[in-house]
């Protein structure tokens, strides 16, 4: 893999344009970006090969106000969504890299491009088909439904983000595999689906970005949910990246007033309104636009809770996180999950170890006051549930992972400590074995069963 650093980068070209509309750069356009002028052409074309495969997407309030150019290729906003070499495999990136060479044709570029795709593991941990829930016995494909309390919805108006992150696990929605891309025509099977179900008490809306939709389209989907009809679901959250990539979405968008009216109506009728806003790096929290954003939203009464994956090249470290936790804490947010990174898309670039994790976890969170210790993590997204590793210890004088699930699909399986054999290699919960010399895990035979019984269905 070619490494060109440091650059000399080239003055932005001055833009006329208002800053406060949006504009995007995609694969097609990458090269009109200015600030790449400034860099290498093996690293441009290397950016061009990577980008047929993964989704590219850019804006310009990324580009120029996110992004510390000085520091390309490692600066961290730069690494979050810009197409790295590493993010294809070597073999991979050079068969695509001689396709683009030789000029060849647009039907070939893309069947490579299908082809490597599919061995990225488009869809982890079962979403199609064990968490998809019914409607008179008709699969509800915009939405899931895995933990009893919580239904995710994924409004087909929002399956885009104001940009793209290069880890994103959602990937596959974003390459045009209209296969794998979850959708929902109607709020009103949303609503048919959460007036029948008593025990659900959060909806988490989500994409893509549910906030790349207009105020008004929103609105249809929740100001409905006022209703008595709809009384068990207390909290309406919205999980985005808007407050990072876009925050002009608040502040200068046409309908910024007409969405925080949205959530002040919902607030108002006695909703718990949570955005689960997604940082990844406390550069995204250094902008006069991104604090405004944020004092805009917390004036509707919304509370701001804040997620990310922990991610190789961003943020795999404890400084970042600690700062990051204490800047939101001190901006009135509430630090929520540490993620680690799925198993999924650029994985092999993107992953730490999770004994690694575990560390950067503790360290952060020892530096830290109470208040940013609600942040709980590393935690893994996997097909019986979130698991927390909880830490690293000797038991038995065997050195153990020490789990618990945050969320299980059988709720009756959180909260109760297990353990599986150290392994400081192991990067996602597949690779874990049950320490102590057992055979299975304590959930294990169940979940077998769950996925029988969801095939057979
Ligand atoms: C994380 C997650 C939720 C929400 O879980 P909380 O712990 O309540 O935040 C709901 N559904 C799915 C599928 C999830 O992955
Ligand atoms: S904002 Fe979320 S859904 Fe959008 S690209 Fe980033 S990780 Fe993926």
């Amino acid at each position: 893999m070619p490494s060109f650093s440091p650059y000399r980068v080239r003055e932005p070209a001055a833009c006329a344009e208002n800053p406060g509309v949006f504009r995007v750069f995609t694969a097609r356009t990458l090269e009109q970006i200015p600030q790449l002028a400034g860099l290498p052409d093996e690293l441009r074309f290397a950016m061009r090969v990577v980008a047929q495969v993964l989704p590219f997407r850019v804006n310009r309030y990324v580009i120029d106000e996110l992004i510390d150019w000085s520091r390309v290729p490692d600066d961290p906003i730069f690494q979050l969504t810009f197409p790295q070499p590493g993010m294809l495999r070597p073999d991979d990136f050079v068969r695509m890299a001689d396709l683009l060479r030789r000029g060849a044709d647009a039907e070939a570029v893309s069947a490579l491009a299908r082809e490597l795709r599919e061995r990225l593991n488009p869809h982890p941990a079962g979403q199609q088909s064990l968490n998809v829930p019914r409607l008179d016995n008709e699969p509800l494909a915009g939405m899931q439904h895995k933990y009893r309390e919580t239904v995710l919805f994924f409004p087909s108006q929002g399956q885009t983000c104001h940009s793209y992150c290069t880890f994103c696990f959602r990937w596959a929605q974003f390459v045009g595999d209209k296969a794998l891309r979850f959708s929902a025509h109607e709020a009103d099977r949303l609503h048919a689906y959460l007036a029948r179900h008593p025990q659900v008490s959060d909806l988490l809306v989500t994409g893509g970005d549910p906030l790349v939709m207009k105020a008004r389209t929103l609105a249809d989907y929740l100001l409905p949910l006022r209703q008595p009809q709809f009384e068990h679901v207390q909290n309406l959250r919205i999980g985005t990246k808007a407050l990072s990539f876009w925050p002009h979405r608040f502040v200068s968008d046409p309908d910024a007033d007409d969405l925080l009216r949205v959530f002040e109506r919902l607030v108002a009728a006695g909703k718990h309104v949570a955005i689960m806003a997604h940082y990844n790096h406390w550069q995204e929290l250094e902008t006069a636009t991104a604090r405004e954003a944020l004092r805009r939203v917390r004036d509707t009464g919304v509370v701001i809770r804040t997620q990310s994956p922990l991610v190789a090249h961003i943020n795999d470290s404890a400084d970042v996180w600690a700062r990051l936790w204490r800047t939101q804490v001190r901006l009135g947010l509430v630090p929520y999950y540490m993620f680690v990174e799925r198993d999924t898309g650029a994985q092999h670039y993107f992953e730490v170890p999770l004994a690694r994790a575990a560390g950067i976890y503790r360290d952060a969170i020892r530096r830290v006051s109470g208040l940013a210790r609600t942040a709980r993590g590393p935690s893994m997204s996997a097909g019986p549930g979130k698991v927390e590793i909880q830490g690293i210890s000797e038991v038995a004088g065997e050195q153990v992972f020490q789990l618990r699930f945050l969320q299980g699909r059988n709720p009756d399986w959180v909260q109760r400590p297990f353990y599986a054999r150290f392994d400081p290699t192991a990067t996602w919960f597949d690779q874990l074995r049950p320490a102590f010399g057992e055979a299975r895990f304590f959930f294990e035979d169940e979940y077998e069963a769950m996925q029988a019984a969801a095939s057979a269905a």
